[in-house]
């Protein structure tokens, strides 16, 4: 029996599990927010007790890594810190250098530290939250767990952009993708739907408020839809997705905002809140939906149509579909979504689900096509700190038994 801690950190939150591994039980949980701000929050949930404490100051990551340390001895989930055996920590962006999960070392640190550029939130607030933790847990193993890294097997030509060649080189430009581990842990449920099938053919739809669809061939990505940040690919909440990169230039030409403005927009302003103007949470665009609202009807249309539309791609590259996953915020949790482009995709490749059973799915794992359909159909709730949580224990594991 070992415990495993999982770190997913951003710019001002520190969101943490603890578990009993291998029975991937979860010992405590918990998150530390508006950490840099005047008042922080601090939320500790273990067995069936929360606690929140919405009057403490985290003014930095390290005071975050050392509260989160401390509650865990104090509520006696711990007796002593060499008892976790790893702390596994989300990575947003691992470039071309991480095709899986790597052990924190000097040379490891300053790569991902080069990758700033490429994910200037993330990248940055995932360092400062492992060096907080290695001030407090120096001796602890600390393992770097890539969202990249799962889209680290797609060939050149998914994952190459048509600009001159000498740039994508020089700057690694590329298509990297994101929610790998979210992909991989989905992929690797569906071993149990697949039975004896030798060549797996798995779509996943991870679609959140950060949304992305990846096809998946026998267990390995070949192809995902966000791309060199998680800016393209299917609409998302606040994001565009893919459009034609002239509008870029146009909106910078006709609005006389500078570059970075009209990129935040693009990031920040977009998707299901721009095109609705209502709200970038699908559930207050669906409210209005129906209520008839004209705008909602648009936006929900565009965000179904371009999910039906990846789907369709991904079924050509991959030479058909065994199964289809939805997953995340959305893909658990709002049948309409589901429905609506598994209709889409009816008459072209077959799929028909079981509307009413459908109806009633919510955050739970469900077959949910009809035994008439073509491609099997699941929702399956998605569990990216488990996958951690298992990287770490395994790379914790080797190191230790190298050692010996
Ligand atoms: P992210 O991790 O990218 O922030 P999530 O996977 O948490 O996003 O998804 C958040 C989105 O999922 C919300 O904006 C909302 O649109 C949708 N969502 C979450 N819960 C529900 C629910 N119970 N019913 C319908 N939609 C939901």
């Amino acid at each position: 029996m070992a415990k495993v801690m999982t770190i997913n950190s951003g710019s001002s939150t520190v969101k943490f599990k603890l578990y009993e591994m291998p029975e991937e039980k979860v010992l405590c949980s918990g998150n530390c927010e508006r950490i840099g701000e005047k008042t922080g929050i601090f939320t500790f949930k273990w067995g069936d007790q929360k606690e929140v404490d919405d009057k403490i100051v985290f003014p930095t990551h390290g005071e975050a890594a050392q509260k989160v340390i401390a509650t865990i001895k104090e509520k006696g989930i711990i007796k002593d810190f060499s008892e976790i055996e790893a702390i596994g920590h989300r990575i947003v962006q691992g470039g071309k250098y991480f095709s899986e999960s790597a052990l924190f070392t000097e040379e490891n640190e300053k790569l991902i530290e080069s990758l700033i550029p490429l994910a200037p939130l993330h990248n940055a607030a995932h360092l400062a939250c492992y060096r907080a933790f290695k001030e407090v847990l120096p001796d602890t193993p600390a393992i770097a767990v890539f969202d990249t890294a799962y889209h680290q097997s797609m060939e050149e030509e998914d994952y190459l952009f048509a600009i001159p060649y000498e740039l994508s080189e020089k700057y690694s430009i590329r298509r990297y993708g994101a929610h790998g581990t979210s992909h991989q842990y989905l992929a690797q449920e569906c071993k149990k739907y697949l039975g004896k099938n030798k060549d797996p053919k798995i779509i996943t739809c991870h679609i959140g408020s950060g949304a992305s669809i990846t096809a998946t061939r026998n267990y390995k990505c070949v192809a995902t839809s966000m791309g060199l940040t998680p800016l393209g690919g299917i609409m998302m909440g606040t994001r565009t997705g893919d459009m034609d990169p002239s509008v870029f230039n146009y909106l910078v030409q006709v609005t006389g905002q500078s570059a970075e403005e009209v990129y935040q927009m693009l990031n920040k302003k977009s998707g299901l809140l721009g095109v609705s103007q209502i709200s970038n949470d699908s559930r207050d665009v669906y409210a209005a939906f129906e209520a008839g609202d004209p705008r909602a009807i648009r936006t929900i249309k565009l965000f179904n149509r371009r999910i039906a539309d990846y789907i369709g791609q991904y079924y050509v590259r991959l030479g058909g579909c065994d199964i289809l996953v939805w997953s995340a915020g959305i893909g658990e949790n709002e049948p309409r979504t589901r429905r609506d482009v598994c209709r889409l995709l009816h008459d072209s490749l077959g799929v028909e689900i079981d509307e009413k059973l459908n109806e009633t799915i919510h955050g739970t794992e469900a077959v949910i096509s009809t035994k008439k359909s073509k491609i099997k159909v699941v929702v399956i709730p998605t569990d990216e700190e488990v996958m951690i949580a298992r990287d770490a224990l395994r790379i914790a594991t080797s190191l230790k038994e190298g050692k010996k």
